[in-house]
């Protein structure tokens, strides 16, 4: 038992070799504040146990504080989970070329608002629109933010103070609480549902239109769920053709932005960008890290007047896409203008992987560890996309006595795995994994089997 007395200064501290290192490396103000936090700790675990810890138990407590402190918390983790777009695993990972592209913009200056034929002050806005509108043949693009942003802006800068007809079927909630009803009371549209749950016909949208003389007619994508049975709703076209004999726009929240056909992939069909522009929806949203697999941003696409009116919003400075987003979404699209995106961008090589290419992989896994088994199983797209879709794939499994702590355990390793149970195995499925994870991830794999 040794009591407070024992327990060194916070000066003496300062004059150990150790923490003279610490100060180099850190500097004094985080060194410092980290010993005093220890040395806090220390005498308040002391009303308890009456024991003061030795030396160099006391000293890794702080140099595990300055640790923390002057290291970032957003971290890359290993996705084993086969979830492609993983939401709470920062959705898609980007192409090489938009890597670079954020590079080459960020470590110095950039044109990001300087026109420079002009020699005089530009706009954010040209840089990935003009690909955006190429790509889509529309007449103007605007990027924002994310996607929750963009119908917040088309909602308040053209419905303030006006109803919005939905079908009642589509006043969804995504992840996150993103609610459309609760996002058009926040813009000041007023909500004006009509049908029922499971069906809503024409006449319900014709009726409204007499009775409310509404802004837009807006349709939302039931991305992450389905409705089956006895439903019916009326075809984006027919929406379209009602919505401009009253002469207002149908705006279509589409969410995943797909460019390229799920189908030849073996997945169901996600509507497309380019069937709700033909069926003649006059402003198409969706995010930039979805389907497109590009960076976090909100993308609005259309009518050159509607967007012009989003432009000129307040709200649009508010929730502006910056020099980041717009360098790795412009490296993004030129892929889909390429014709290459299903090879170059990540997740449409995870999506079109076959499955015999997987399953090399894991029977790989399987012979370089010496454990484990290959197991056929199912990966999902995720991220508000394809409900119910899955994709065949092929996973390496482990069998354990307690598979939980092996979960646990896998999210301590840098860079944490993120593995799931399946019939009460853990499985990696090499689909979501990058090719240049693979080691790090067999290594420690590995380190758990040897100190298990
Ligand atoms: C995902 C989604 C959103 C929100 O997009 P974020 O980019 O996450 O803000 C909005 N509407 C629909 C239909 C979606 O699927």
């Amino acid at each position: 038992m040794s009591s407070l007395r024992s327990l060194p200064s916070i000066d003496q501290l300062l004059q150990t070799p150790v923490v003279i290192s610490w100060i180099t490396e850190n500097g004094r103000p985080l060194t410092l504040e980290a010993l005093r936090q220890t040395l806090d700790e220390v005498r308040e675990e002391y009303r308890i146990s009456k024991d003061v810890p030795p030396l160099d138990e006391l000293l890794e407590s702080a140099h595990n504080i300055i640790q923390s402190w002057a290291s970032t918390s957003l971290q890359p983790v290993i996705n084993a989970t086969g979830v492609i777009l993983h939401t709470n695993l920062g959705r898609a990972p980007l192409c090489h070329s938009a890597i670079k592209a954020i590079q080459n913009v960020s470590q110095g200056y950039s044109n990001l608002e300087y026109d420079l034929p002009a020699g005089k002050r530009g706009s954010r806005s040209v840089h990935a629109e003009s690909f955006l509108t190429r790509l889509t043949h529309t007449e103007a693009a605007l990027v924002v933010n994310n996607n929750a942003g963009a119908v917040l802006l088309i909602l308040s800068a053209l419905a303030r103070r006006r109803s919005v007809i939905i079908a009642r079927s589509q006043l969804i909630e995504i992840g996150g609480g993103f609610r459309i009803p609760d996002v058009m009371k926040q813009s000041g549209a007023r909500l004006h549902e009509v049908g029922t749950t499971n069906r809503v016909h024409l006449s319900d949208f014709q009726t409204a239109i007499e009775d409310t003389s509404p802004a837009l007619i807006f349709h939302a994508h039931r991305s992450n769920f389905r409705i089956t049975g006895f439903t019916s709703e009326p075809t984006l076209s027919e929406l379209a053709e009602v919505a401009h004999q009253a002469g207002i726009p149908l705006v279509d929240d589409q969410g995943s932005g797909a460019l390229l056909d799920t189908v030849q992939f073996g997945l169901g069909h996600e509507p497309m960008v380019s069937e709700a522009l033909l069926s003649g929806a006059d402003l198409v949203c969706f995010s930039g890290d979805k389907l497109l697999g590009g960076p976090q941003a909100g993308i609005i696409i259309g009518k050159a007047d509607l967007i012009a009116k989003l432009k000129k919003h307040p709200l649009a400075r508010a929730i502006r896409a910056d020099k980041l987003c717009l360098a790795a979404l412009s490296a993004t699209l030129i892929h889909y203008l390429k014709d290459e995106a299903s090879v170059e961008i990540p997740i449409w090589r995870m999506i079109s992987m076959s499955v015999d290419t997987i399953r090399q992989r894991a029977q790989s896994w399987v012979d370089t560890l010496g454990v484990g088994e290959v197991v056929e199983s199912l990966s999902t797209v995720g991220g508000g996309s394809l409900p119910d879709e899955v994709l065949p794939t092929v996973v390496f499994a482990l069998s354990a006595h307690s598979p939980n702590s092996i979960l646990d355990r896998l999210r301590t390793f840098q860079p944490p795995i993120i593995a799931r149970l399946e019939a009460d195995k853990v499985i990696f499925d090499p689909r979501t994994i990058m090719p240049e994870q693979e080691n790090v991830l067999l290594s420690s794999i590995r380190s758990i089997l040897t100190n298990n």
